[in-house]
């Protein structure tokens, strides 16, 4: 048995204190790591960085002392051999207000197991126990405990002991400590609780029974029973953020304070949408990804990139399954859902990083390319989340055409769950496209590889017009529209190839389209725009003289880069016609054979 134990004697400095009883350490000397990353989010982030005031002391006979500890590299560390039991302690600074490490302050304090508790080399498959006390202080006086760790000695939401089944188990339930609001609903049989943080107005019973309705969705589309016995959302609101990361029966999700449905709030408004989609998205995650997971993840090694071809299955997958949830339980109607996937589909045909980057390689590279996008992202990768959920659309589609409906992508996921509950398997490589071709009947493979491998367009425009979607392809009325809604107004002919923000004395350049007019012309991401033909001016007025410019037509650009001042000469080019509506066609009597409802 590991006994770990974590509070914190000042929660306002950002530390926890922790420690750690192992009963019988290695006789040779006592082994022990820090995880570099967490599963859900490929990227080294060295959590060992955080770690400070690390001590050993034996305890045997009632005597004790000091223990040696030798580094052994950035995250690992060696105890020298000792009697009986071994006892460490030290902290970890919880500064990281994300979904991905650990947070205290005093307003409440996060953590995910991953940031704060050592892992025991050699006893990593035995059970551990975590006590979990209070902060000091009179801030954290009503404070509770919500998370999905199983409790051995604890009221419900209340500070004492939880137990793991092991280490892999222990940092694969993040727990929050706060005065939360917490409210429960049950999904076909299983409570599941939501927990809030933070400063927000929501209205409770809605939020649960919008989730129930997509939670009961999921279930079922599996298959009853659940594979959790319990389920958490954990919800940290904020003034502006967006995120969420999954675990086997919980989600740690950041949002912002808008996105939460009001009291009286009828509709689904965008930011609700995007909440719900979030929510359904983590919680597809439970099957895909958590249980369903590639072979290398199995068990993971979170000492070192783990790489492989599959996360535009997992992600877009996964994606692609989020929003179509929502249509399906009746949450959003058809074209809500078809102007959220063409944003998608719009997201990845503005970028020529889709030309050079396979789905396949923009997974193998997530750890130094998506992970670490900068300014040329758009130019040098695709999403594998936005394409893998192209790629998800063009399979179901495919299926249903060529089953006449009868199967689909849904007949893929269910297959690939059966398979694991049979024997427990990681996802091979091919396994998908394998489970594709026996659906289909057909061998797929060419259609398939083509898709996930290569860097052609896909054949989703074609499969979506036999699908009874009309598609139509226009300009971009300015840099911000994400497009999926027909235009107000009039559109430019010409585009400069680029996104631009108002900013302090002009507009600054976030990033250059490859080949577009400005870069052409010698901007750059991160120049200021001053001047254009000697006229100040800001997005609006920029949008105005765009639509009355011809394609053709040279402007002289006057525009900082950093603080020197330069000018370009940026000849105006057509603009492309890559943003995307989808509607149901008319021919097809308002009916859509796709996505299946
Ligand atoms: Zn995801």
């Amino acid at each position: 048995m590991i006994r770990y134990q974590i509070g914190s004697r000042h929660p306002a400095s950002h530390y926890f204190d922790v420690s750690i009883r192992i009963e019988r350490p290695d006789p040779a000397g006592q082994e022990l790591r820090l995880p570099n990353w967490i599963p859900g989010s490929y990227m080294i982030r060295d959590f060992a960085r955080n770690l400070l005031d690390l001590r050993a002391e034996a305890s045997a006979d009632g005597s004790s002392g000091e223990l040696a500890i030798h580094q052994v590299d950035k995250s690992n560390w060696r105890v020298v051999p000792c009697q009986g039991e071994l006892i460490l302690s030290y902290r970890v600074y919880a500064n990281d207000l994300s979904v991905r490490a650990a947070h205290l302050d005093h307003s409440h304090g996060y953590y995910n197991g991953s940031s704060v508790f050592l892992e025991v080399i050699g006893q990593s498959d035995q059970a551990c126990e975590v006590k979990i006390e209070r902060p000091q202080g009179e801030a954290c006086s009503d404070w509770r405990v919500a998370t999905s760790l199983k409790r051995k000695q604890a009221e419900a939401y209340d500070f004492g002991l939880y137990e793991a089944l092991d280490y892999d188990d222990l940092i694969d339930h993040p727990v929050e400590l706060g005065d939360f609001t917490q409210f429960a609903f049950e999904a076909c049989g299983v409570p599941h609780d939501i927990i809030l943080s933070g400063r927000f107005e929501c209205d409770e019973t809605r939020l649960a029974a919008d989730l129930k309705t997509i939670c009961e969705h999921h279930i079922r589309f599996f298959g009853e029973p659940a594979p959790m016995d319990y389920y958490q959302f954990q919800v940290l609101v904020v003034g502006d953020g967006y995120g969420g990361l999954e675990h086997r029966a919980s989600t740690s999700l950041i949002a912002k304070r808008d996105s939460l449905p009001k009291p009286g709030q009828l509709e689904i408004d965008d930011d609700y949408r995007d909440f719900l989609g979030l929510c359904s998205h983590e919680y597809f995650h439970t099957w895909n990804v958590k249980r369903i997971k590639p072979e290398v993840y199995r068990p993971y090694d979170l000492q070192n990139e783990v790489y492989t071809d599959l996360l535009w299955a997992f992600e877009g997958i996964t994606s692609y399954y989020d929003d179509l949830a929502l249509l399906r339980c009746g949450l959003i109607d058809a074209p809500s859902y078809l102007e959220l996937f063409a944003q998608t589909l719009t997201r990845v045909q503005r970028g020529r990083g889709r030309l050079r980057q396979s789905a396949a390689e923009s997974s193998f590279n997530t750890w130094t390319k998506f992970y670490k996008q900068d300014e040329n992202a758009a130019n040098s990768i695709v999403s594998y989340y936005a394409k893998g959920c192209l790629i998800a659309a063009c399979i179901d589609l495919k299926l249903r055409a060529l089953s006449d409906g009868a199967s689909s992508l849904d007949d893929v996921m269910r297959r690939l769950w059966q398979d694991y509950l049979r024997d427990g398997r990681g996802v091979e490589p091919d396994a998908i496209q394998k489970i594709v071709s026996q659906i289909a009947g057909v061998d797929l493979s060419d259609f398939l590889q083509q898709m996930i491998y290569g860097t052609g367009e896909l054949p989703l425009l074609d499969l979506l017009t036999d699908s009874g979607i009309d598609v139509l392809q226009r300009v971009a009325k300015n840099t911000l529209e994400k497009g999926g809604k027909m235009a107000v107004g009039a559109l430019p002919d010409v585009d400069l190839g680029g996104a631009l923000k108002d900013d302090d004395g002009g507009l600054m350049l976030l990033r250059v389209a490859e080949e577009g007019a400005l870069q052409n012309a010698g901007l750059s991401a991160g120049d200021v725009i001053i001047a254009i033909d000697g006229l100040k001016l800001n997005l609006a007025k920029l949008e105005s003289r765009l639509l009355r410019a011809a394609v053709g037509d040279v402007w002289q650009v006057h525009a900082f880069r950093r603080d020197e001042l330069n000018q370009f000469d940026v000849t105006l080019r057509a603009a492309q016609k890559n943003t995307f509506v989808l509607s149901l066609s008319e021919e097809e009597g308002g009916k859509m054979s796709w996505p299946g409802i």
